[in-house]
């Protein structure tokens, strides 16, 4: 079911002519608050597998403009899918909100999200970075990168995703459960780029070289290169700024790494998004997309990334505090919306590989 955006100044422009004929009116985003005009009907439903204070700002914001109530269900990108499950299609949900495509895909998977066309957000958003059919849009970039001790490792040692599996990274390396989506995300563009028999191959060198069983989540292995348990570690950028923004006892663990954006000189590093869907079965599916436009306004991208450090994706959006510090990259132009359909194969190669 493909629903038709009404752009802002559509949506406005109908709301004035509603207006004129008498007719119940959304309220003008000027007008909002004002009184005598009735904000839009109904309040919104956002499950959202983010937890950030900033989080609240965002959505205070978003009701102060249109006067659109929100309610959030905060929990995680599983839980929020179990949920949905057994609600069905009585689930109240408006908005998805999740970190790494391979979530969404996975939400789309299951038929909890419609596709919806917005003039907004495609001009505003890479086609890239979002399912081609407007199920999804990616909100903010993170990348995968390479955290070291530069005491123990040179830049070259550590310049590309396939370094990790080098012999001489033995016992060197550290990592997160192939569980987890941001690995498995990972595995699925490396599958992509070089093949799954290369890839496997990639994921039995890294899973020789580990310093000791996976564990933890990225921040865990920040300190662990940090506290020099092993040499080198797989996280998203972002881990690494929030300790390197925050009290001295974090930023003294940031002061003795370095980061290395792997593949400069090959496919760039990898990139993931933060991103939204319309719910399956919203039951305001023009709010719930006015919503997400609003995520990818200069204002809501700010929102979204001032306390997460992740990379607003859209143009014109001010970068948050920190980055400032992380250099110039090249970024792969690979198109998040295939990442999801390697699951499976990814988590079979980290099993077999022994990269539990
Ligand atoms: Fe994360």
């Amino acid at each position: 079911m493909k629903r038709i955006l009404a752009t802002a100044g559509l949506a406005a422009m109908l709301a004035a002519l509603l207006a004129a004929c008498g007719a119940p009116a959304t309220a003008p985003e000027s007008e909002t608050g004002s009184g005598d005009t009735a904000p839009p009907a109904g309040a919104l439903n956002i499950y959202s597998a983010r937890h950030y204070d900033s989080d609240k700002q965002l959505y205070a914001a978003f009701e102060a403009e249109t006067g659109i109530k929100v309610n959030v269900r905060e929990s995680g990108a599983p839980e929020l899918l179990e949920t949905m499950r057994a609600e069905g299609s009585r689930s109240p949900a408006d908005v998805i909100i999740a970190s790494d495509a391979g979530a969404l895909y996975r939400f789309q998977q299951a038929g909890f999200t419609q596709p919806v066309r917005s003039a907004a957000l495609e001009a505003a958003i890479p086609a890239r970075y979002r399912e081609e059919n407007g199920h999804w849009f990616g909100l903010t970039k993170r990348a995968r990168i390479i955290v070291f001790d530069p005491q123990l490792l040179s830049d070259a040692e550590v310049d590309t995703y396939a370094d990790l599996a080098e012999p001489g990274l033995k016992g060197e390396v550290c990592v997160r459960s192939s569980t987890n989506i941001y690995n498995l995300s990972l595995m699925g563009e490396l599958i992509e780029r070089n093949g799954a028999d290369a890839a496997a191959e990639w994921a039995k060198g890294v899973a020789a070289n580990l310093a000791r069983p996976p564990q933890g989540g990225d921040t865990a292995q920040i300190e662990a290169v940090a506290a020099g348990q092993c040499s080198a570690a797989l996280v998203n950028h972002y881990y690494w700024v929030r300790l390197a923004e925050g009290p001295p006892e974090d930023r003294q663990k940031t002061s003795r790494t370095r980061l290395s954006f792997p593949d400069q000189d090959g496919a760039g590093t990898h990139i993931n998004v933060t991103a939204a869907a319309v719910a399956a079965n919203s039951a305001s599916p023009e709010n719930a997309l006015r919503f997400i436009e609003f995520l990818a306004t200069p204002r809501g991208q700010e929102l979204l990334t001032t306390e997460t450090k992740e990379f607003p994706l859209v143009e014109g959006a001010p970068l948050p505090s920190g980055l400032e510090q992380l250099p110039d990259f090249r970024q792969s132009d690979f198109a998040v919306q295939n990442l999801g359909q390697h699951q499976a194969a990814a988590q079979a190669i980290f099993d077999q590989a022994g990269w539990n």
